[in-house]
């Protein structure tokens, strides 16, 4: 039985078929990606015949450092950066998970959280398997291992159709490259080509969690892996097939909130097309007469720049980010979280004295950030303080991959807008509607979205109980 409800795996992939340096393209490419995990980070690669890996606890640049990366040499690769909290961030599931299989070894790299792994656990565990980690993601090697399809395509296929939730995921073996993505499409991933250069027989193929990575490896973005499909690049070229039907697609408006990068093309959008909308609908929705407009950087910025041209006031950096310390949300204690907002921001009180404030950020949360923030701008001269958040209050646990803690701990699951008000010490207080968030989004034209985080309605069946929390065998 869980003993936690916490069901946090956030995560970035990216998989690479046929370089000569395919190792150091998967590291250029966890390196962009390492915004989406910061806790592990592992590559394993293939020289054709055997499969080589590397993980660590620790940041991408320090992990592959000195003869790490040259230990690893080979044309295939995968790889995977990791966020966890401190409860479940063991490197015994960090990833990619690799096994030997009857169909040869095989390596997996997942982004997404499965909901029906604890059941599927208990089920194999049942019939004698033995589980080596805590993740659900290990669920679905088991499957593939167990299957009793002959070839490695087809028990793939048939493992991902007995999984729900969501699940981004590229595969290593021998001599090929899987990729897949759930049939709701809950998260992205990308798939893009290297051309080939002289001397190169083939184009590299390539996949990430976010185009940014292409960006920085040279790739060129050609589509996104469609939700149901699984994409299989081997020495006969590149094919495709749907495994399973695509019911309506709820691909994770978070990822446009927050989560992804701005330079990434998510579910075919602009990401910071996105954003730039929500700040310009949130102007819209809720205007106040103010002196400037100042983002809470980084996850503010690009609404507070839409914010800041819809109504017309001067965009402004009152906050400035040291850029030399986590996330702070990965710190596990309170105290320390509480603390860490100072280590990562400062007020410019020469911006801010005397003047009416309207402060943007992408989310509240647990409110504690906020609460630090808005005293730090007031401290810093600013006569109003109003608040303005790009999406709707989060009122709801993700159990698909973003790390959102319980509902215990969610201020907006608890109190009203005016009770949130009046905690973070704002003059006033507004997040974007929900129509206005899927509005700036572009719901209905490249996908449509999951915002069971803004509503409470999850897409799949939700049993506690069968999902697998990362915590609960602790
Ligand atoms: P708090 O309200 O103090 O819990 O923190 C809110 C801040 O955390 C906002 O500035 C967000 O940008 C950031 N945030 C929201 N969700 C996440 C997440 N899943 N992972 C990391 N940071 C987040």
């Amino acid at each position: 039985m869980p003993t936690s409800d916490k069901f946090r795996d956030e995560c970035g992939v990216v998989a690479i078929h046929a370089h000569p340096e395919a190792e150091k393209l998967a590291y250029l490419g966890l390196h962009a990606l390492q915004h989406r995990g910061q806790e592990s980070a592992g590559i394993v690669t293939s020289d054709g015949e055997h499969l080589r890996q590397h993980k660590a606890m620790g940041l991408v640049a320090d992990i592959f450092g000195g003869q790490v990366l040259a230990s690893l040499r080979g044309i295939l690769a995968i790889g995977h950066t990791r966020y966890s909290t401190a409860g479940d961030s063991a490197l015994l599931n960090a990833q990619p998970i690799m096994v030997q299989s009857n169909k040869g070894a095989i390596a997996i790299a997942h982004n997404g959280n499965l909901v029906n792994a604890g059941a599927i656990r208990a089920k194999l565990e049942g019939q004698g398997s033995i589980f080596q980690t805590n993740s659900d993601t290990e669920v679905l090697v088991h499957l593939i291992a167990l299957s009793r399809e002959e070839t490695l395509p087809d028990a793939i296929a048939d493992s991902l159709r007995r999984v729900e939730g969501a699940f981004s995921l590229v595969m290593i073996s021998r001599d090929r490259i899987f990729a897949a993505r759930d049939p709701r499409g809950f998260r992205p991933l990308a798939m893009g080509r290297i051309p080939a250069t002289t001397g190169e027989k083939k184009d590299t193929v390539v996949f990430a969690s976010e185009t940014c990575a292409f960006d920085l490896i040279g790739a060129v973005y050609e589509r996104d892996v469609k939700p149901g499909e699984l994409v299989i690049v081997g020495p006969e070229g590149i094919s495709s097939r749907f495994y399973a039907p695509s019911p309506a697609l709820s691909s994770c408006i978070f990822e446009q909130v927050y989560f992804s990068r701005p330079d990434s093309v998510i579910f075919g959008r602009s990401v910071d097309l996105s954003r730039d909308n929500m700040g310009r609908q949130l102007a819209r929705e809720a205007p106040v007469d103010a002196d400037i407009v100042v983002p809470v950087p980084d996850s503010g910025n690009t609404a507070a720049i839409g914010y800041a041209a819809e109504s017309g006031i001067p965009f402004r950096l009152g906050l400035i980010r040291n850029h030399y310390i986590g996330r702070t949300f990965i710190e596990p204690e309170q105290s320390v979280r509480d603390f860490g907002v100072k280590l990562k921001l400062n007020a410019v009180h020469s911006l801010l004295d005397g003047k009416r404030v309207i402060l943007v950020d992408d989310s509240i949360v647990r409110g504690t950030t906020s609460r630090k923030i808005v005293r730090m701008i007031r401290h810093a001269g600013a006569s109003q303080v109003h608040m303005r958040i790009s999406c709707p209050p989060t009122i709801a646990p993700c159990y698909y991959g973003v790390d959102t803690p319980s509902r215990r701990e969610l201020i907006a699951a608890n109190k009203s807008i005016e009770e949130i008000r009046q905690f973070i010490g704002a003059d006033s207080l507004a997040y974007l509607s929900l129509e206005g968030l899927k509005k700036a989004c572009g719901d209905g034209e490249s996908t449509t979205y999951c915002s069971a985080c803004y509503t409470g309605k999850y897409p799949t069946k939700i049993d506690v109980e069968e999902i697998l929390p990362v915590t609960a065998a602790r």
